[in-house]
């Protein structure tokens, strides 16, 4: 049973939100320290925020937490190569906030342009506002179509990126779909730091499944603006194994890096070349989602410094980034990891609030990639905070065994799929 203090508290808080959502500009009261109430901003319905969210609710229950997301429904990254590969449904990828709000946070359906740090106040494109007591930012990556000349979000519709899961994705699906026996596929692969480090492998990985299975004439060309990537070795020899001659990777000192885009013919310019392609997918460099830009909290690398004790900014108080859009030292851009740092986070504002010291903290990261349906390969990794930057604990990961029995790669593509079950149960069910 809630005290009576405690269902006034939630009244208020649900008047605040309903007029914010009604769309008339609301200036609610600071929360008064003492009293056990402050209000933390989630923005952002993620594997990062919706999983911050929760998480305060469970530190702490007296925190009022609302989080924003403009998107009734989440898109999940994670697996979205197995359906541009025919592998899956793209229903099997979407996720609700009814299990977000059946945990008492506050949902706020919008979409937040503008925040006022020294005012600790977030503002929505409705014109609406919301005070906080500690903001925490995880909107994820956007695409810097400043960054490859050519590439603008025209040419995204001719040549999808499918780096944010959805329409792009069944775009992909439905060129790879529509392309004849025999077609070229280029996929462009950026520089680091970008989303999923091993994603582009993946991608290339579950295509060549496709091609191998549904147009065996074809094929892949991977044109890489780097000479080394994640999981080299396992996904080289499994390249071997699975689609010989069917994957070309083109490192950078091979001329892999596309400096240039021609849409119209489909064209990837490179420093050595130029690559027509039947299906072109370009994987463009990103940043940090643009309301971090606009909170100040992003440095001239398009992301944001944390504290990586607390994941506070590094550049404004009292605003803390998790996720993607976070600087996070050795860790990689992965939902693995930006649910491991909501959590820490969450734990921390909530010691915050009670005027604790912030405790020791490591965090771990573990990235499953398919190379086929049932062929599995994983990376894992242990962080911990030091000289201002999360760094990676020797000896305490690895990656799957470069020799191992087929039955080795079929368990782990099953632990694939339970982890994808468990993470996503966990934040949204
Ligand atoms: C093809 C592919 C495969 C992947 N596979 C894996 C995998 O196997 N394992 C793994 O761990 N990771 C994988 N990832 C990476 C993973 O998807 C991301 O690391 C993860 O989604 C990051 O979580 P996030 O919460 O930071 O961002 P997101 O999950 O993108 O969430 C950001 C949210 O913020 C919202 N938002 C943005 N701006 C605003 C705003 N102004 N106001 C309100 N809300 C806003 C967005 O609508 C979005 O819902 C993959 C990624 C890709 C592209």
């Amino acid at each position: 049973m809630p005290s009576r203090s405690g269902t006034r508290r939630k009244a208020s808080r649900r008047a605040i939100l309903k007029s914010a959502l009604a769309g008339i500009a609301t200036l609610a009261a600071p929360p008064v320290l003492g009293q056990a109430k402050a209000h933390v901003i989630v923005i952002g319905g993620g594997f990062a925020g919706a999983t911050c969210a929760r998480r305060l609710k469970a530190a702490d229950g007296t925190i009022a937490v609302t989080l924003v997301e403009p998107n009734a429904r989440f898109t999940a990254c994670p697996f979205s190569n197995a359906v541009i590969a025919g592998l899956r449904p793209i229903e099997a990828q979407y996720f609700g906030y009814d299990g977000v709000k059946q945990a008492g946070v506050d949902i706020a359906g919008q979409i937040v342009v503008a925040i006022e740090a020294e005012a600790r106040q977030v503002h929505f494109a409705d014109g609406a506002r919301l005070d906080y007591q500690r903001l925490v930012l995880a909107p994820g990556i956007d695409i810097r179509f400043d960054a490859l000349p050519g590439y603008d979000q025209t040419a995204a519709e001719i040549m999808p990126h499918a780096w944010k899961a959805g329409a792009q994705t069944l775009l992909l699906r439905r060129q790879l779909e529509a392309m004849a026996d025999g077609g070229v596929v280029v996929l462009s692969a950026p520089a680091n730091p970008f989303r999923c480090p091993p994603g582009p492998y993946e991608r290339a990985s579950l295509i060549a499944y496709y091609l191998k299975t549904k147009k065996p004439r074809s094929k892949l060309i991977l044109l890489d603006a780097k000479d080394t990537f994640s999981k080299q070795r396992l996904f080289e020899a499994a390249w071997k194994t699975l689609y010989p001659g069917l994957i070309e990777w083109v490192p950078l000192s091979g001329g892999g890096r596309v400096i240039e885009i021609d849409a119209k013919t489909r064209t990837l310019v490179t420093e050595f070349g130029s690559h027509l392609a039947d299906v072109a997918n370009v994987i463009p460099p990103q940043r940090a989602g643009a309301v971090a830009i606009a909170a100040g909290v992003a440095d001239q690398t398009g992301w944001c410094p944390i504290d990586p004790h607390t994941f506070e900014s590094k550049l404004v108080p009292n605003i803390h980034v998790i996720g993607d859009a976070a600087i996070a030292g050795a860790m990689p851009k992965s939902a693995f990891a930006a649910n491991a740092q909501a959590k820490v986070c969450a734990d921390m504002i909530a010691s915050l609030i009670r005027g604790e010291d912030p405790r020791e903290v490591k965090l771990i990261n573990t990235c499953y990639s398919l190379v086929a349906p049932d062929y599995g390969i994983s990376v894992a990794g242990v962080y911990a905070p030091r000289d201002g930057l999360l760094t990676e604990i020797k000896e305490a990961g690895g990656v799957s065994p470069l020799e191992a029995p087929a039955a080795q790669r079929e368990a782990e593509a099953t632990y694939a799929q339970a982890w994808f079950q468990t993470i996503t149960r966990e934040v949204f069910g």
